[in-house]
């Protein structure tokens, strides 16, 4: 397979895994941020919910003191009563708003029943306190305002499952909530018994006297639990992992109502078990009594807000790790994406390229393109040396081609005649074989005549060998000028020349003989010196159909032919003599 093709293959699976990852551990962050969510809202539920316990609560305060008051009861006590039930009515409404969401998620739709019965166990216990606190002071008896009382403390309890069902619902979707929410639940119960104590010393406060054993009895009761909360607060809350504010606020409920309110309890409980002289009236109490066991709402709202602050830390951090874990997989699907670019541009391209060129250099094509080198790595050393192979072959092929062109040049001047440039007697030997034997398979004629230059001892001795030389050119030129395209011509030897004419016999050969005899005698041979010398030729002739085809016969008939024209006196055509019929059978037996 083609790494083109197996590179994204074996990529495939790479980024299909990474999605994959990415995919699950984006969902289980995704979850542990809903849940972390899930767990942000569940304690601003849980706010609210402690929030309309602390107004139940707090209203308690102006409901005690309208339950001590002579009547017409004071206008501030009026105004404070219901101003304290207003804030209540308005903690109640949020949480009631919070309540259909709730009800939807946890399934538990009975809450909203509870807190609907809450509401009107409200209104039962503020109408039975508006009746006892609307008689004479002195009309009051303690069961009739300790009934009131116990109807308005126990208001808090009945929200009591609402509070825990939301410090789970934040712990399970969140555990590291645990201390803090159970905290702020702690406290908040810790507030309430708080309450609980001081509302308990409201009776015996108002009518100036002893504890029965009852109140006692619960008194201790109450301060019991009341130890028991602050120890099980002390257990979540004091450690080194809490907030400042946490700390601070935990230090603040020490100092206020462990040591400043507790010196006020055991006052108030010193005087009702011995003579019931307490020195103040409920209202007194109170006013001194609340603001101190008040700061527990501080410590309540510093927990809520730990708690808070690390829900929403840990959605930060999945939110976080969410991104990060998207953006390296987008890093690592990018890397793979690029990485296959660049080795398809930088590596599998340039090798194709590189390969064709190759290819085509195998075959000789060297003007194939070559690929562009895409930067200085090892793909360019590859590409660089197929150009070098490239021009060296191209130099050798030049290299051979040029040996070729000298072969061919030395052949040709072996076969060639220095001076004259015309075939030397090698060479003519070897073409008229070869036109004699075309001439025997297709049975045409042929004229051979040999020529020699008359006198030329003479010409040479009179005019100097390098006239001689020129004169041999000259004829040369000649002979060239008037033999045919098709005939053949060589320098015989010396001063010699042979001819052979092809498609030519007896009548047609002694023709050209002659023009050719006249040409020579009638070009001035020699020109370069002053004195024009005549130069002359005598030629013998002879043809195949007298001598036949071979081609030293030929050539010995011509010789004849040519000394009978020296003979007869030079610058003249002989032709050979006619073959005897003997002769004539001997000839063409040999042929
Ligand atoms: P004939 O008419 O009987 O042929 O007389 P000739 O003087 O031509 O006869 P011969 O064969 O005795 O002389 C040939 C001369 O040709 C001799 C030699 O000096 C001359 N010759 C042969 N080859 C060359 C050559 O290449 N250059 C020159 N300049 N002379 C040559
Ligand atoms: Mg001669
Ligand atoms: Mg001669």
């Amino acid at each position: 397979m083609r790494l083109s093709r197996l590179l994204p293959l074996l990529a495939a699976p790479l980024a299909a895994s990474s999605v994959a990852l990415t995919a699950y551990l984006s969902l289980s962050t995704w979850q542990g941020e809903v849940r972390a969510g899930q767990a942000s809202q569940a304690v601003e539920q849980l706010r609210r919910a402690l929030a309309a316990a602390e107004m139940v609560s707090r209203e308690r305060g102006p409901t005690n003191g309208m339950l001590g008051d002579d009547l017409p009861a004071p206008a501030e006590s009026i105004q404070a009563l219901a101003d304290a039930r207003a804030r209540t009515d308005r903690a109640w409404s949020a949480l009631a708003q919070e309540l259909p969401d709730l009800a939807a998620r946890s399934m538990r739709s009975d809450s909203i029943a509870r807190l609907d019965a809450a509401r009107s166990a409200l209104q039962a216990a503020r109408a039975e306190v508006d009746r006892t606190a609307s008689r004479p002071k002195d009309q009051r008896t303690p069961q009739a305002i300790g009934a009131a009382v116990r109807d308005m403390v126990a208001l808090v309890p009945r929200l009591a499952p609402l509070v825990s069902l939301l410090a789970n619902e934040a712990q399970q979707s969140l555990p590291e909530l645990g201390d803090d929410v159970q905290g702020a639940r702690l406290t908040a119960e810790l507030r309430e018994y708080a309450g609980l104590l001081g509302s308990q010393f409201t009776a015996a406060l108002t009518r100036r006297g002893r504890f029965s054993s009852g109140e006692r009895l619960a008194i201790e009761r109450t301060r019991g639990r009341v130890d028991e909360l602050r120890f099980l607060l002390e257990l979540r809350v004091q450690q080194p992992r809490h907030t400042a504010e946490v700390l601070r606020a935990w230090s603040q409920v020490q100092e206020h109502y462990f040591v400043a309110a507790s010196h006020l309890v055991q006052r108030v409980i010193t005087a009702g078990e011995s003579d019931g002289d307490f020195g103040l009236d409920p209202a007194q109490f109170a006013d001194q009594y609340v603001p101190e066991m008040n700061v527990m709402f501080g410590l309540r709202d510093a927990l809520l807000q730990h708690a808070v602050m690390k829900a929403d830390a840990e959605r930060d951090r999945a939110r976080r790790l969410i991104a990060l874990v998207g953006a390296v997989s987008l890093a690592l699907l990018l890397g793979v994406a690029v990485g296959i670019a660049l080795v398809n541009r930088r590596v599998l391209r340039p090798l194709a390229g590189t390969a064709e060129a190759l290819t085509a250099l195998a075959q000789n094509e060297l003007d194939a393109p070559l690929p562009r080198p895409q930067a200085d790595d090892e793909m360019a050393a590859v590409i660089g040396a197929v150009h070098t192979l490239r021009q060296q072959t191209q130099r050798r092929e030049e290299l051979e081609q040029e040996r070729d062109d000298l072969i061919e040049r030395l052949r040709e001047q072996s076969n060639s005649d220095f001076l004259t440039g015309l075939p030397n007697r090698r060479a003519f030997h070897v073409a008229a074989e070869r036109e004699l034997a075309r001439a025997r398979r297709h049975g045409y004629a042929v004229t051979a005549m040999l020529f020699d230059i008359d006198n030329f001892k003479s010409f040479n001795d009179r005019l100097g060998h390098a006239a001689g030389d020129r004169a041999l050119t000259d004829v040369a030129q000649v002979v060239r000028r008037e033999m045919r395209a098709g005939d053949l011509v060589g320098r015989y030897g010396g001063e010699e020349f042979v001819l052979l004419l092809s498609h030519c016999e007896r009548e047609r050969g002694l023709q050209f003989a002659e023009r050719l005899r006249a040409a020579i005698a009638a070009t001035p041979i020699g020109c370069a010196s002053e004195t024009v010398v005549p130069c002359t030729v005598s030629i013998g002739v002879t043809d195949s159909i007298q001598h036949g085809l071979a081609l030293e016969t030929l050539l010995s008939k011509a010789d004849s032919a040519m000394y009978r024209a020296k003979q007869g006196g030079r610058n003249r055509v002989e032709f050979a003599p006619v073959n005897s019929p003997a002769q004539a059978s001997d000839e063409a037996t040999s042929n």
